[in-house]
């Protein structure tokens, strides 16, 4: 048989082909590829991943060629997911397409763009980013002849749909079902959702410490920097400042990787699942940090909250984020001709809201600014610095 399937060094209660929910639209199985390398290799290829190069994470694009945009987050999202799958004997390639394709719903200008467009959709059923990055796998890309979007598999759907408002899951069938009965997504789902957190906790340190917006100083107040920065320090006394760094944000990922796995294994053990339909029917997940270093986690995230998403630099870049994502919903509402396909436009106020919601979530930072510019002949500046 030429099918790659996988299972060979699979855990029994890792994702396989044999146990598949399958795909909405039912396909031949692909020749030399898993279901979920199938999966993975779409989501590469789609136009939402290409523009995830030019999507603000925490710094806008022209702030500096150095900062992560939501392409190298996804990238080192799946690095470390990938690790972590091969560890647990879980599904590689499942961890890895969920990982790629977690942030593609994103709108331009991170956060702020986010919480703007929520704010002009209010009265449309509102935005939700994970609930977009479904949309954009399951209608918004148009690649294949057959179907709309890219077809995932429901496991590849499952994990993408992270989190959902209740009122979103009631509409979304067999997919939003878990969210009503509490259940769990498989195991894959739960570990891309935690590497997300490992990596933009360490790459915001890394970046907010490289923007001059954090220091080594108020770092000290985390336990997770401080006990690593510590040990190198006392180990290496003469390492220049940016290697001590990199050194330092090293092993803060290397010890919550190393906890995940150990605390995971740990959990598995106990639980016992024979399969992935065991996994889903917990009521709470597997993949989970140990307790003290959960909350060491949990500690850094508010700490980076606090001072880095709310610098005064960066929320007065949001604050222009917001203008320009609010501006071109109310252009491309007054004249719907505006919008790139016309022809389609819908009667109905609802749809019509949600057409736009997608084509301006669909935007680059650039394409964004520059559209507002087209439209309004207001220009704004997003560096914040200005
Ligand atoms: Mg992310």
């Amino acid at each position: 048989m030429n099918r790659s399937t996988d299972t060979g060094r699979l855990a029994s209660y890792a994702a396989n082909d044999a146990s598949s929910r399958g795909r909405q639209f039912p396909e031949p199985p692909p020749l030399y590829r898993s279901e979920y390398q199938r999966d993975r290799d779409r989501i590469i290829h789609s136009t939402a991943f290409r523009r995830l190069m030019y999507k603000t994470q925490v710094f806008v694009y022209d702030e500096g060629d150095l900062y992560r945009t939501r392409l190298t987050h996804s990238l080192e999202v799946a690095q470390i997911a990938r690790s972590v799958a091969v560890a647990l004997q879980l599904n590689e390639p499942l961890t890895e397409a969920i990982a790629l394709a977690h942030d593609l719903g994103h709108t331009p200008f991170g956060h702020a763009g986010q919480d703007a467009l929520n704010e002009a959709m209010r009265d449309y059923g509102g935005f939700e980013h994970n609930l977009q990055s479904l949309r954009v796998v399951d209608l918004l890309e148009e690649k294949y002849a057959e179907f709309p979007g890219l077809n995932l598999t429901f496991e590849a759907r499952e994990g993408i749909l992270k989190h959902c408002s209740l009122a979103n899951a009631c509409q979304l069938g067999e997919l939003g079902q878990r969210f009503l009965d509490r259940r769990q997504p498989g195991l894959e789902a739960q570990l891309a959702n935690l590497a997300d957190e490992i990596a933009y906790n360490n790459h915001d340190v890394d970046d907010g410490l490289r923007a001059g917006l954090l220091s080594v100083e108020q770092l000290q107040e985390t336990k997770l920097f401080r006990q690593p920065f510590a040990e190198v320090q006392r180990r290496y006394p003469r390492l220049p400042a940016r290697r001590l760094i990199h050194e330092t944000v090293r092993r803060m990922i290397n010890r919550l990787i190393t906890d995940l796995i150990e605390q995971s294994r740990t959990n598995l053990n106990a639980a016992a699942p024979a399969s992935i339909e065991d996994v889903r029917a917990q009521s709470a997940p597997l993949i989970t940090f140990s307790k003290t270093v959960g909350e060491q986690s949990r500690t850094l995230s508010r700490f980076l909250r606090q001072h880095l998403y709310y610098h005064s630099q960066v929320r007065r870049a949001a604050e222009n984020a917001d203008q320009v994502i609010k501006g071109l919903f109310s252009a491309y509402f007054k004249q719907p001709t505006l919008l790139p396909n016309t022809s389609t436009t819908a009667d109905d106020t609802a749809a019509r809201a949600r057409q736009i919601a997608d084509y301006i979530a669909g935007m680059t930072d650039r394409f964004a600014l520059r559209e507002y510019q087209r439209l309004t002949g207001g220009s704004v500046s997003l560096s914040g610095t200005a």
